[in-house]
This record gives structure tokens, sequence and C-alpha cells, in this order.
């Protein structure tokens, strides 16, 4: 699968921001600290699946639709609507190309 994210200011994936503000109206990052969230265009990144255990995992394109629970992995997906507008672009993109 591919998921649709936002990558904070400081490089990190937003989903490693705290998903609810604190009580400062801030988000922090968990891994390291930055003040609050600040993601930027939402972007696509690929994930891995490997058939069996022990095969190589390989890139899946399928895109996860926004807001989709992924688990312990992604988390809740975002589902604003940059995030449905690149979905639909990079869905129509990926459709076309098969
Ligand atoms: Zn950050
Ligand atoms: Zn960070
Ligand atoms: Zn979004």
């Amino acid at each position: 699968m591919a998921a649709i994210v936002h990558r904070c200011a400081c490089g990190h994936l937003d989903h490693v921001h705290h998903t609810n503000p604190t009580k400062d109206d801030t988000r922090p990052c968990y891994l390291c600290g930055c003040a609050d969230a600040d993601p930027g265009a939402p972007e696509v990144i690929p994930t891995w699946r490997a058939a069996t255990p022990t095969a190589q995992a390989l890139p899946d394109p399928a895109l996860i639709e926004p807001g989709t629970l992924d688990g312990p992995g992604l988390g809740r997906l975002c589902d604003c609507e940059a995030c449905w507008s690149l979905y639909r672009t990079t869905g129509d993109a990926a459709g076309r190309a098969a």
C-alpha cells in the first residue's frame, strides 16, 4: 500500500506528533520534540509488503484511502481536503498506468 501523509517542518511525518493539541495548543513531535506540528502539503509514501515473512518486501502501489485506520503503523490517516485531492489525482494516475 501507499499512504498519504503530511510531513512536519521538522522532517518527521505528521503521525509522530501528538494527535491532539496539548494544553498550550501545540502538537510536539514524539521523535525530536519540535515545539509544534507544522504539516506541509500531503505527500505519498510507499509502504511495503512481503508475501511471506521470509520473502523480500515489495512496494505495494495501492493507495490507502484517506481516513483509513492503518493500525499500529501510521495510525489513522489524515482525511483533510488536500489529502483527498491528492488521493484522487494519484489514484487516477495509478489507474491509467495499470
Ligand atoms: Zn515536527
Ligand atoms: Zn520531529
Ligand atoms: Zn491531510
